[in-house]
């Protein structure tokens, strides 16, 4: 039998409210995860405030979610009743192209599924996570290991495995210098596990604000993006710059601050096109990426790392009625660092 949710549905980009959703009966591979916690990730705010192209109102946004299985189907095996269980930004694949077989699901060739704003394999809406219940494909969910909060874990479905995964594919860790450009709930993710990989971290923000709260978080570097003066004390400086941005930067200006054959890692997502000199690269060797969220594997492996080490997120928990209000916090830069909405607030 389905069921039915409460959620927070953004009718138009100006405002969220209220509703029921009906959430369809687990499958024989499905899981109905009682959500407990969603964070607020600036790409919910992109999207249920229309910044980005194709958003389909009435949408439920969110896709940090963390709850407990609450009931599964027949032929399920990875997941029991009440297990700690979390979704991110997908909840299916392909499973048959090479880059869903290498684990990099996220990069599927037929489009990775994703947990909003997008049509299932039912032909209906998906629906994310600012509700209090969910079903989804129990390979497409991951296990939120004992010795981390729900709260504090919530982020890390996106955050944390989207500064993990580019961490890890551009070797950060011992004799690395990266630098992360702003610090909110990607960054802040960014730094602690930078960290924990043994690089030397320095936080680019736009303002001295958060100087404490990044020395708190694991760097030893800080510099205010305001001051001219920072591209000449940081020329050549880093092996590895990652930008959360979701503004226009000055790209010239960050890859300048790159060593030879230092990258510069786009995971902030704008929505006008960024311009370069080609010079700010090949003038170093210099490399311009780009990387999103992790494969399902390398997910599970980032939970395992963060709460080995007691990594979770910094948030400040809302309930559902301060979400408008939560989105304005998060475009002024206002967030120390993750808002999570307690799902029993629907
Ligand atoms: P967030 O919490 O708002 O953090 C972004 C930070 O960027 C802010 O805290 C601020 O830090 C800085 N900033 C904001 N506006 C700025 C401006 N105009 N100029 C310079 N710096 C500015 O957002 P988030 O949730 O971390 O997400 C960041 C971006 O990543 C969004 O575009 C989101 O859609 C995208 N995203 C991408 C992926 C992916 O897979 N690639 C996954 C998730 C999210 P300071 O105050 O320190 O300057
Ligand atoms: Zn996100
Ligand atoms: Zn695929």
């Amino acid at each position: 039998m389905p069921t039915v949710a409460k959620a927070y549905v953004a009718t138009s980009a100006t405002e969220l409210r209220p509703g029921l959703i009906e959430r369809r009966e687990p499958g024989e591979f499905e899981v109905r995860i009682s959500i407990k916690f969603t964070g607020i990730c600036h790409s919910d705010i992109h999207t249920a405030r229309g910044d980005w192209a194709g958003v389909k109102y009435p949408v439920v946004v969110g896709h940090e979610i963390a709850g407990v299985v609450e009931a599964v189907g027949a032929k399920v095996t990875r997941h029991a009743i009440g297990d700690r269980v979390g979704v991110g930004c997908f909840v299916d694949s392909c499973r048959e192209c090479v880059n869903c077989l290498a684990g990099e699901e996220q990069y599927c060739l037929s489009g990775s599924l994703s947990t909003y704003n997008s049509t299932g394999r039912d032909g209906l809406p998906t629906a994310g996570g600012y509700s209090t219940s969910i079903v989804v494909d129990e390979n497409y969910v991951l296990r939120i290991p004992e010795g981390i909060s729900l709260e504090a874990a919530a982020p890390l479905l996106c955050a944390g495995i989207t500064m993990y995964s580019p961490l890890r594919t551009w070797g950060a860790g011992p004799g690395k210098r990266v630098a992360i450009i702003g610090l909110g709930g990607l960054g802040h993710m960014g730094v602690k596990i930078a960290s924990a990989l043994g690089a030397d971290v320095s936080v680019l923000s736009q303002s001295l604000k958060k100087q404490e709260d990044a020395f708190r978080l694991g760097a030893n570097g800080y510099y205010a993006t305001s001051d001219p003066g920072v591209v000449d004390v940081l020329s050549g400086h880093f092996d590895l710059v990652i930008n959360t941005v979701s503004a226009d930067i000055d790209v010239d200006r960050y890859l300048s601050l790159l060593a030879v054959d230092g990258a510069l890692i786009m995971v902030g997502l704008p929505s006008e096109p960024v311009t370069l000199r080609v010079w700010s690269l090949a003038g170093s060797r210099r490399t311009l990426a780009g990387s999103k969220l992790g494969g399902i594997a390398q997910t599970q492996e980032m939970l395992e790392f963060c709460a080995a080490r007691g990594l979770g997120a910094d948030v400040e928990v809302i309930s559902a009625d301060k979400i408008n209000d939560a989105f304005d916090r998060v475009i002024a830069s206002d967030v120390r660092y993750r808002f999570v909405v307690d799902a029993s607030t629907f």
